[in-house]
């Protein structure tokens, strides 16, 4: 436990509580009060987002990303949305 510190403030003063529906541990800072999980599940989140997307760019169909990345196509399809419309913005 003495390992473990707030990712947003640096408090080493986190509860653990609960999880989350996926089954991940989840936090509580009480030095700033925030709700989180651990920033070892938020780097391989992002990292499967990554792969998605550059799966999408290689033209695999949304199923297959979604059988790779073991990712919900509704997720998939959701970033996708974000990350073309922030790329394809004019400059
Ligand atoms: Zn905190």
């Amino acid at each position: 436990m003495s390992s473990l510190s707030c990712k947003k403030c640096g408090s080493s003063a986190v509860k653990k509580n609960g999880r989350t529906t996926t089954g991940r541990q989840k936090y509580h800072c009480k030095a700033c009060g925030v709700h989180t999980t651990t920033e070892h599940a938020a780097q391989e989140r992002a990292q499967q987002l990554a792969l998605a997307e550059h799966l999408h760019y290689e033209r695999v169909s949304q199923r297959g990303i979604a059988r790779t990345t073991g990712l919900s196509r509704n997720t998939i399809i959701r970033y996708l949305k974000k990350s073309t419309s922030r790329r394809s913005a004019p400059p």
